[in-house]
């Protein structure tokens, strides 16, 4: 190799491993993933590819684009709240913040003061029974799912289930609940009509072999017409002391008048349910978690059962979840109680300098939580193929594609990103 050969002037492996860029790399990538960006870049100089000035420079874009995890984050500009592709609920900064800190070493199981070992969860599981004040206890389990698997395995193992036929339910990404139940050994007793379920068909149904009674909120979808179901103040005042457990699905814990459909878990145990159970993710706006609230005894005999070790949560899921209660309005609450009139100079700000017009559009609850509830807002009305370029861009956004049009609403969008949703329209419009 002559010296003016330009690949004598390829920088050393050695020299890229020690330089800033990779310095800066080594906070967030493993060693091997730093070499390996490092030999790449050098392979394509040495093939001729970039030249030799450009190596260093090369090399800092590779590295800054590498991420520790390969979750994108996204701007959800599609008007749905609680939407299940994104992750469900965002957190709430007071959430997240609580997550980084339970990071490190924390006093999870740890009495600091008396120095000794203390039960685990208790900041959230206080933090629950004061947003809920009728319960008498709670217990906080890796989702809704688990908490229904360990209600029914630990009340009704070997026993039967009383469900309403209208009641059997699949909740999306082909979920059944009806085959969860099934799988934890306990036997399901259909009771009632597709549309119609009486008291009486519960109280028929009961027998020695009954461990407890289940209502499930039909969540994703409602019956109208000839209808009839038997709520839980009517099902208590009829079958004695058998447990009543009622999956509420998206877990408001108190009545919201914006959804007035949705059931909450203050008004259900009001009623007489024993046990209920929500999710954590979905209009709580908190981590992924599994939520049950009840009677003391009943919360107690779940707590203590095997299989409650198996669902159990982890630290950064108990910090969130206590954060999200005890701190600020968390961002699923903000978001579906956003004035539509300021929705409206929003999404105007943003339109006005792009030429773009700004329509009516109604926002959506999601997570399959209050399927009939339009949240009236407004969006920008864009050309359909704005969608993918937004879609694929940095930042990410995804967008409503509707009736030829894409639609972007900004309900769901923090206003200090209005400016990067700007920018990136700008760009994916080319003006
Ligand atoms: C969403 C939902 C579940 C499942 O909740 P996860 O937290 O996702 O496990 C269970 N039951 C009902 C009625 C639901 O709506």
């Amino acid at each position: 190799m002559s010296t003016d050969d330009p690949r004598s002037r390829i920088p050393r492996t050695d020299a890229l491993l020690t330089s800033p860029a990779a310095q800066d790399a080594r906070t967030c990538l493993a060693e091997g993933r730093i070499q390996q960006v490092v030999q790449d870049v050098l392979a394509r100089a040495r093939r001729g590819d970039i030249a030799p000035e450009s190596v260093e420079p090369e090399l800092s874009d590779r590295l800054s684009a590498e991420r520790p995890s390969r979750l994108t984050p996204v701007i959800n500009a599609t008007g749905v709240v609680v939407h299940t592709n994104l992750g469900r609920a965002p957190l709430s900064p007071a959430a997240a913040a609580a997550v980084q800190q339970a990071s490190g070493y924390v006093d999870v199981e740890m009495d600091l003061a008396a120095g000794v070992r203390s039960k685990r969860g208790t900041a959230a599981r206080d933090a629950l029974l004061d947003a809920c004040p009728v319960a008498e206890a709670a217990l906080v389990v890796n989702n809704a799912a688990a908490a229904l698997v360990l209600a029914t395995t630990a009340l009704a193992a070997g026993k039967k289930v009383i469900l309403g036929r209208g009641e059997f339910i699949e909740i999306g990404a082909g979920f059944r609940l009806p085959d969860l139940i099934e799988s934890t050994g306990a036997r399901l007793c259909e009771v009632g009509t597709t549309n119609r379920t009486s008291v009486a068909d519960y109280v028929d149904a009961i027998s020695e072999e009954t461990g407890c009674i289940l209502k499930v909120h039909p969540s994703n979808f409602r019956v109208h017409g000839f209808t009839r179901s038997a709520d839980v103040a009517e099902l208590r005042s009829a079958v004695g002391e058998l447990p009543i457990v009622h999956d509420l699905g998206s877990g408001l814990l108190a009545p919201d008048p914006t959804l007035p459909h949705e059931p909450d878990a203050s008004t259900a145990l009001t009623d007489g349910a024993d046990l209920v159970i929500a999710s954590g993710d979905k209009l709580l706006g908190g981590p992924q978690a599994g939520i049950l609230l009840g009677k003391a005894e009943l919360v107690e005999r779940l707590a203590k059962h095997p299989l409650a070790r198996a669902v159990r949560v982890d630290k950064l899921t108990l910090a969130a979840l206590e954060a999200t209660l005890a701190g600020p309005t968390p961002p699923v609450s903000q978001y579906l109680h956003a004035d539509a009139a300021q929705l409206r100079k929003r999404a105007e700000a943003i339109a006005g300098p792009l030429g773009v017009q700004v329509v009516p559009h109604d926002g959506r609850v999601g997570g399959g939580g209050a399927p009939g509830v339009a949240l009236s807002g407004w969006a920008i009305h864009l050309p359909e193929k704005v969608a993918a370029l937004l879609r694929t861009g940095d930042p990410a956004i995804l967008t409503r594609v509707h009736d030829g049009a894409c639609l972007l609403d900004l309900r769901c969008v923090p206003e200090q990103d209005d400016a990067r949703v700007l920018d990136a329209l700008r760009a994916a419009l080319g003006s």
